[in-house]
This record gives C-alpha cells, structure tokens and sequence, in this order.
C-alpha cells in the first residue's frame, strides 16, 4: 500500500497566507514542485481544512500528472448534522481537490464523542463503497484519543488499512497524548502509521533553549526541526512522517532531513532521551486529560483544556502560542471561563491526579484571562 512511497508527506492543515488571509497558492506551488523535484509524493489535506483541497487542486493535480503524487484527504462527520450532510464531504472534496479518486482516505480525528457520529451516520459503510468501486485506494482513519480506545476501534474494523497518529519526542510518553501506547497498540494490530504532529504543531522546531542546548551540543548541524522529524521516522511500521512547511527554508531543511534517512543510531537516541529527560524536569501539571473533573463542574469548565495551555506555557513560554496551539481543547472558554469557576471544590474531589484544580485555575486566569 505505501510501496515506492517515501516516508515524507507534505501536510496540508497550515498553508502559508497572504496578508489578506487567504492561501498563498504560489508559494504553495513552489513548495509542491520542490517537494516532488526532491522525490517525495505523498500530500495530506481534510475537508474540513478551509481552503485547502482548492488550493492543492491548483498548485498539484492541475499541474502534475496524477501517477506523480499520492493524496490523502478526511472525512469529518462530527462536522455534519446530518448523514446527508457528512456524506457529501466525499464528493465535496472529490470536486475541490480534482483528484478523480483519493489514494488514501481518512475518517478524520476520530476518538471521544467523534467516533459516535461515524456510526451513527454509517461512514463506515459508505467508505466500504467507495473503496470497492476504486474511489479510495486506501482506508484508514486519523485519531486522538486513548490507546484503549484505538484498541476498541482497531477490533470493530480490521478493514481499516492504515492509521494517522500524534507521535512526537515530546508526547511519546505524554500522559495527555500517549504517542507510545497508540503507536504500540497499530502496531500490534499491523497497521502501518502515518505520523502526524512530528513537530507539535512547530514547537520541536523551537523547543526551550536548554532542550535545544543539548540537541545541538550533540550535532551542532542539525536543526531541532530535523531530530523531530527523525525520531518519527525511525520508528518501525511508521510509512509516512508528514509535515506542514510554509517556507522554501522548513522545506529545505525537512527534505535534507529526510532524503537520505538512515535509522538513528544509539547515541542519538539517547541524546533524545537526555532532551525528553530535561523536558520531564520542567514542572507540569499532570493532567491525563481524562475529564472526570468536567463532567462533575457546574459550570462545564474545560479544564483539562486550561491545563494543556498552561503547560504548554510553562514549557515554551509564550502566550501566543500556547493559545494558539493547545486553546482549541479549551475551546469552551468563551462561553466558560476559569474565571466564573465557583471554588465549590466537586472537581478536586474527583480528580485521580489529585491536582489542585483551584489553585491552577486561578494562575489560568492569571495568564490568559488578566489584560493587565
Ligand atoms: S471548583 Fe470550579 S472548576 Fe472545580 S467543579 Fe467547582 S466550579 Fe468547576
Ligand atoms: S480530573 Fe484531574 S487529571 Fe482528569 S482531566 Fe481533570 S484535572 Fe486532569
């Protein structure tokens, strides 16, 4: 299924903009013919990533012939209403992207109250369909949620091809993500891994400088982007390694990285242990994100949601990206924020961690609620 694929997929979530916020579509056809100049040729986009299967359409299948890529693009029926309304995403992006059919296809992000509408609204069968009728070369679905929970969905479909999962150094053994369990749970299924977030949404990239200290004391040449996108690869049973690149320079560095990949050796391994042990020094909340607290909070708060923002915080220091990247597990907030917390203590007393969920929602709201 991924024979005569190279491990490295261009992701297609965060395309580089104009300043009128719409898609840089000439630049993204530079870093599409760069891309496949160096070989590669493997492109993942979603319905649901506004604007991208156009502007894929422009910048690849318009302009290649379409043996020369593979594409993957996702089917977001949490989005829908209606069975109706999710189903039609597939023609949606057949018609968007121009692809004719979709060498890879996902159900996207499934796990926690998603999975439910991807049986309610039989995706699964639908899928089923399509694959025989030679419109999808390729099934498989991208997940963040618990390894019990892949377990459960791996067993109810061993149609399924491939899986999409979060593996990174840093989440590898992330109580919250659980790169390691997920990724040793397909591997005892058989599947094949696409890896997602490699980077962590770039943050790998520029990780704290006493991670990057030990990182570069080691190969002074490498960027910290490059042992990300490195460990990921090394993994047996990953096919694919994807990254987002809105520059020719991520590009050229991603590509070098991965053109010639050899598996790591010991000693870089352990020098991204020594950074994952230094990553473990920084005190975080130990949040496992299992949501016990929200579902006894009178006032819904997103808790574990304000959690992964303030750890993101605390390990890279910066507000911006912190809400950037972790906000949407908060996205709550709006309606429900940690300052209309009532101090009534419901949630502490049922939180497994024993963490002190006032006391950290009062920093919350002292980060990211206080303009002065
Ligand atoms: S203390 Fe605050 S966060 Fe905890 S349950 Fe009560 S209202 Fe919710
Ligand atoms: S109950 Fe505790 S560990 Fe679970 S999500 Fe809430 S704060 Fe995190």
């Amino acid at each position: 299924m991924f024979e005569g694929i190279k491990k490295f997929g261009f992701g297609l979530m965060r395309l580089p903009k104009l300043a009128d916020d719409s898609i840089d579509v000439e630049l993204v056809k530079k870093l599409v013919d760069e891309f496949l100049a160096a070989g590669f040729t493997y492109f993942d986009t979603a319905w649901a990533y506004s604007g991208s299967e156009v502007a894929i359409r422009q910048a690849l299948v318009e302009r290649y012939p379409r043996e020369k890529f593979q594409l993957a693009t996702k089917l977001a029926a949490w989005r829908a209403t209606t069975q109706d309304e999710a189903l039609k995403q597939f023609d949606e992006s057949l018609e968007r992207t121009g692809a004719k059919f979709f060498d890879f296809y996902l159900l996207h992000n499934m796990g926690d109250y998603r999975t439910k509408y991807f049986d309610d609204f039989k995706v699964w069968d639908f899928v089923a369909e399509k694959k025989s009728a030679g419109l999808i070369k390729n099934l498989g679905f991208s997940f963040h949620a618990t390894p019990e929970e892949l377990e459960k969905i791996l067993t109810a479909h061993p149609e399924v091809d491939f899986v999409q999962l979060q593996i990174n150094w840093a989440d590898w053994d992330a109580p919250a993500i659980k790169s390691r369990a997920c990724y040793e749970v397909a591997q005892r299924h058989g599947k094949k891994v696409v890896v997602m977030e490699p980077v962590k949404g770039g943050m790998l990239a520029a990780p704290p400088a006493q991670i990057e200290k030990i990182l570069r004391d080691a190969e002074h040449e490498s960027s910290p982007a490059s042992w990300a996108l490195r460990f990921a690869a090394n993994l047996d049973g990953v096919a694919v390694v994807l990254s987002g690149m809105n520059s020719l320079e991520q590009m050229r560095d991603n590509v070098s990285t991965l053109k010639n990949f050899t598996k790591l050796t010991p000693a870089q391994e352990k020098v991204i242990d020594e950074a994952r042990n230094e990553l473990a020094k920084i005190p975080l909340i130990p949040c496992t994100a299992c949501d016990y607290c929200a579902n006894v909070c009178p006032q819904k708060l997103p808790i574990s949601g304000f959690f992964a923002m303030l750890n993101h915080l605390t390990l890279f220091e910066n507000k911006t990206f912190a809400s950037r990247r972790e906000g949407w597990l908060a996205r709550a907030r709006d309606k429900n924020p940690a300052s209309s917390c009532l101090k009534c203590g419901k949630c502490e007393s049922v939180c497994p961690q024993h963490i002190p969920i006032r006391k950290n929602l009062v920093r919350f709201v002292h980060e990211f609620e206080r303009s002065d």
